[in-house]
């Protein structure tokens, strides 16, 4: 069971586990080679999670970008299952970016809960929209939302959650297994391998293929990635490449460097084109599905 045995997880006072229990699923891997929980439904107890938290008084950011027409398609739904799954009964601070905070839905909010609609200018590309994230949540987290959170939660929108998203996901730094990929062998990842890139990662590296849908932390460890990815994605550009998956390319290269310390199941972030599959038990986000000839051109 190595360091993920709940004893030694009781231990680490950030670690929201909720006395794991790692056998519960054996058909799975339930802990990373460095010894971080990977967190499987009933893989903890999100009631002890949640008394954790609570006990903290913990205030937890989520952030989502809205630009363009991912506004009205997505921001809306993906707010009010916020609403519903996302840290039920913890104050949340919600982040939404957006070059129109006008026209952010107004979604009726629980108590001990807030949205803040922060102004962004529109990227032209979509592949810049979605890069730019990076400098802007690490001035963010620099700035107001570093001050209230003390974890926060960085989110895509073309999604909605569909079961409960609670402390059980907290940590210090939170990667998410990218559900296209998490049976692969490594060495298909789909990985950055041109070696120009900042993002590049050589054959044999890499320890799982992470999503840029779902990523979180303490305020710190977030400052830290977001700063990574971000000089990582300027160094790019001044010359004039562009890594295959974007920000999640320079995710991935950061996740390599620093590994998580708590790493989520596609049970987290599930795309529902993959089927039904015996391991995924209990979805708590759900893709949207892609649309892209509405929403790119
Ligand atoms: N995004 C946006 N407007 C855009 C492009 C992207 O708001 O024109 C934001 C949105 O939050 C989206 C995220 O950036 O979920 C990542 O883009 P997308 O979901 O299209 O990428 P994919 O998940 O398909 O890689
Ligand atoms: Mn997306």
């Amino acid at each position: 069971m190595g360091v993920c045995s709940s004893a030694t997880m009781s231990l680490l006072r950030d670690n929201f586990t909720g006395a794991l229990r790692p056998w519960a699923r054996p058909e799975v891997l339930t802990c990373t080679p460095w010894g971080a929980p990977i967190i499987w439904d009933g893989t903890f107890d999100p009631d002890v999670a949640k008394q954790e938290a609570t006990q903290q008084n913990l205030t937890i950011g989520l952030t989502v970008f809205a630009v363009g027409r991912y506004l009205e398609k997505y921001l809306e739904r993906f707010l009010e299952t916020a609403e519903q799954h996302f840290m039920a009964g913890q104050s949340v601070v919600y982040y939404v970016f957006t070059e129109r905070p006008g026209a952010v839905p107004r979604v009726a909010l629980g108590p001990g809960r807030r949205l803040r609609a922060e102004l962004v200018v529109r990227e032209r590309r979509w592949q810049d929209v979605s890069m730019a994230r990076m400098r802007t949540l690490h001035a963010a987290l620099g700035g107001r939302l570093g001050r209230e959170a003390h974890f926060v939660f960085c989110m895509d929108v073309d999604q909605h959650f569909s079961s409960t998203f609670g402390p059980e996901a907290l940590a210090e730094s939170v990667a998410q297994l990218h559900s296209w990929h998490y049976h692969w062998p490594r060495w298909l990842l789909p990985f950055e391998r041109d070696a120009h890139s900042a993002a590049a990662m050589a054959r044999g590296e890499g320890d799982f293929y992470y999503h840029a849908a779902v990523f979180g932390g303490s305020v710190a460890a977030l400052r830290d990635l977001t700063a990574h990815c971000a000089r990582g994605l300027a160094w790019d550009r001044a010359r004039g490449l562009e890594a295959r998956w974007h920000d999640e390319s320079h995710l991935n290269k950061f996740f390599w460097l620093h590994k998580p310390a708590k790493v989520l199941s596609p049970e987290f972030c599930w795309s529902p084109d993959l089927g039904r599959r015996a391991e995924i038990r209990r979805p708590r986000l759900l893709w949207a599905p892609k649309e892209y000839r509405l929403l790119r051109d």
